[in-house]
């Protein structure tokens, strides 16, 4: 067995997951929530047959989650009650300890392009980068500096948000703006997702038995935030998020793209300060702010109700998707593949039909069976005659951070 420990940690919240390298199957998982406040809450899951199948027989039991309330003022204390949790509930860090541990941070800027052990110079940089993401980036730290407390003899890998899309070219990622400006305050495109990116291309690479290499392909990772990215051979040539994870599509909460001089007038003629407008835009926007939820499946109910604001919000939504669709095919010049990924990516044909539906004449022909069939996993929805490949990819970025992770960590 070779064990990995993944944390994704948030300012309230981390999660985890233990990972079995060997088979690349999950062992346990956990979230711990509500750090600092009067009653925390800490989740953790055993995933019986994951374990069996690394150790032998068959689960006695299916997976059970154990649920504890009780104070958990930082994330040091988060950890040792993660740590508690595996002692009593398994599976044993002190039998088999992790071989690594991987962190999600967000923000890696200019600095970070590929996965980093982590050093105290390490840690003093992804603090330093706060500045261009002063939620996350001071989050992820808490969860690497408690981390390495709780496992000091094991490395520490940081693997960035940011890093995939470091190949973009200057043209991709220059903002207009007075260069002096931006150079002076870091101004410019990152993006972001990009774990989730580069999983999701190479699993389509590997499904379709073709080489990376010679791929064009475009992925849609539509969550609650959303991102698409133009990937040539590999390598992200263009995405739609920017200085922050705000640019671009239409999100559950954000509003992606929108004109800036709506906010000069904002302040101007409603008084919006900067963290009203902060607060609106990330909020309080996109098909939250248009129709009321920013859960997609809401949306469809209410546009089954007949309901102005949620067809609208659905419209708003598609229309966005076709225009980035249009973009990367023009910036790519033609795609071999389109890929759907994450919460609304996977769940959602009518926004992959709608997205794709008028690309017939780049050669995008979408087979309205296969993208209903309410089938799992990585499949192909796509006609046979369909000169670009559309499929539907379940992310998976605790599995790209662990892989990630060993290839830095391998001992
Ligand atoms: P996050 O960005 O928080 O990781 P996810 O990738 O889990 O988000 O996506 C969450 C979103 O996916 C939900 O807000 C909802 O809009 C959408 N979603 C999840 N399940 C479905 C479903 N069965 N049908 C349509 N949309 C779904």
């Amino acid at each position: 067995m070779t064990p990995v420990l993944v944390i994704n940690s948030g300012s309230s919240s981390f999660k985890y997951q233990l990972l079995d390298m060997d088979t690349e199957r999950t062992l346990a998982s956990g979230l711990v929530e509500r750090i600092g406040e009067p009653v925390g809450v800490a989740r953790h899951t055993v995933h019986a047959a994951a374990l069996a199948a690394a150790d032998g027989p068959a689960p006695a039991v299916l997976d059970a989650t154990r649920t504890r309330e009780l104070p958990i003022p930082d994330h040091t204390a988060g950890f040792a009650v993660m740590l508690d949790a595996f002692a009593a509930h398994g599976p044993s860090l002190a039998e088999t300890p992790p071989v690594a541990v991987g962190h999600r941070v967000v923000h890696g800027g200019a600095r970070f392009f590929e996965p980093t052990l982590v050093t105290p110079l390490v840690e003093i940089n992804i603090d330093e980068l706060s500045l261009l993401a002063p939620l996350h980036n001071p989050a992820n730290l808490a969860g690497i500096v408690a981390a390495r407390a709780a496992f000091p003899e094991v490395p520490h890998v940081a693997v960035f948000d940011t890093a995939f899309h470091q190949t973009l070219s200057p043209a991709a990622y220059t903002y207009a703006i007075d260069a002096e400006v931006a150079a002076s305050h870091r101004i410019r495109r990152y993006g972001f997702h990009g774990t989730s990116h580069k999983f999701v291309s190479e699993a389509a690479a590997a499904f379709l038995g073709r080489p990376l290499g010679e791929l064009k392909q475009i992925v849609f990772h539509l969550g609650n935030g959303a991102s698409v990215t133009a990937i040539d051979g590999g390598r992200s040539i263009d995405t739609s998020m920017g200085f922050t994870p705000l640019e671009g599509l239409v999100m559950g909460t954000r509003s992606g793209d929108i004109d800036p001089a709506v906010l000069f007038q904002l302040q101007r003629r409603a008084g919006m300060s900067v963290d009203d407008l902060d607060d609106l835009l990330n909020k309080r926007s996109g098909l939250l702010g248009l129709a009321g939820s920013n859960d997609l499946r809401d949306i469809r109910s209410a546009i089954e109700r007949g309901e102005p604001r949620a067809i609208l919000a659905f419209e708003v939504y598609v229309h966005r998707l076709r225009a980035y669709a249009g973009a990367y095919l023009a910036q790519l010049g033609g795609a071999d593949v389109i890929s759907f990924t994450a919460g609304v990516g996977e769940n959602a044909p009518g926004v992959r039909a709608g997205a794709l539906e008028t690309l017939g004449f780049a050669g995008v022909e979408i087979d309205h069976a296969r993208n209903e069939s309410a089938e799992r996993g990585i499949r192909i929805i796509s006609t046979d005659a369909s000169a670009v490949t559309v499929l539907v990819v379940p992310t998976d970025e605790e599995l790209e951070i662990a892989r990630q992770t060993l290839s830095v960590a391998r001992p």
